[in-house]
């Protein structure tokens, strides 16, 4: 989003630390340049972008309602609770922990990330198809259109159990990927930056589908929001970060 890619500008352009970025702290630049640590804050739960019957039919108010509020919610609160234990272990001198706390860290984390995301890959109504760069990538990476569909819903019915369908850009080799989730940390290439999220945990669809998992994520795909997943894409390039 444009209000990201401005923040990102401004914070290098005060030449302040990756940290704060990563936090998704907010640093008040009028009232100077504070050390990175001092910008550290909770993680918070980001608004709905729509309101809660907004992707009636295709999802009811009563599943987006509890998966926003309680769901969603539950990962900030999961994660900001792993980083207040990691603390008071540090203080305490006490690692005996450590190994849960970096469990509750990724499972928590990716949790709200991908929640995040998933609001984000979604539009009241859909949109048109996608055109432009991204298209040319995807046309790139799997051919055509119609054989990233099916490749991203079949992998994203597939999902044992609790999990994601994803698109992501993978930086190193530069091409666009349909991945897997399991929970939510699981099954990733470290770097990569997703840029569609379809949640196929049983919470996102049962109270409307029940079983039907394959209903719902054929439905998803119609109300993909194609121009938010571009912006996506088109920082991803401008950032030209890769993890090697
Ligand atoms: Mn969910």
């Amino acid at each position: 989003m444009p209000a990201s890619i401005s923040r990102r500008a401004m914070l290098k352009a005060a030449g302040l630390g990756a940290a704060a970025l990563a936090m998704g702290g907010r640093v008040d630049l009028a009232k100077g340049a504070e050390p990175p640590a001092a910008a550290l804050k909770p993680y918070e739960l980001p608004p709905l972008p729509y309101a809660y019957e907004a992707l009636e039919p295709v999802i009811s108010k009563e599943i987006l309602q509890l998966h926003h509020d309680k769901h969603h919610a539950g990962y900030v609160k999961g994660l900001n609770t792993a980083l207040e234990k990691l603390e008071a272990a540090r203080k305490a001198g006490d690692q005996s922990q450590v190994q849960a706390l970096c469990r509750d860290l990724a499972f928590h984390g990716s949790g709200h990330v991908l929640h995040t995301l998933y609001w984000q890959s979604m539009k009241p109504g859909g949109s048109a198809e996608p055109n432009g760069a991204l298209r040319e990538a995807i046309d790139r990476s799997f051919g055509s259109l119609a054989a990233f569909r099916e490749q991203f819903l079949a992998a994203t019915k597939a999902v044992e159990a609790s999990g994601w369908g994803l698109l992501v850009h993978e930086p190193v080799g530069n091409r666009l990927l349909v991945m897997q989730a399991e929970k939510h940390q699981d099954l990733t290439i470290w770097g990569v930056q997703p840029l569609l999220a379809c949640d196929v945990w049983e919470h996102a669809y049962y109270l409307q589908y029940q079983n039907r998992r394959a209903d719902y994520v054929d439905k998803f795909f119609g109300i993909i929001d194609w121009p938010s997943v571009a912006q996506r894409f088109a920082r991803a390039m401008a950032s030209g970060r890769t993890p090697t």
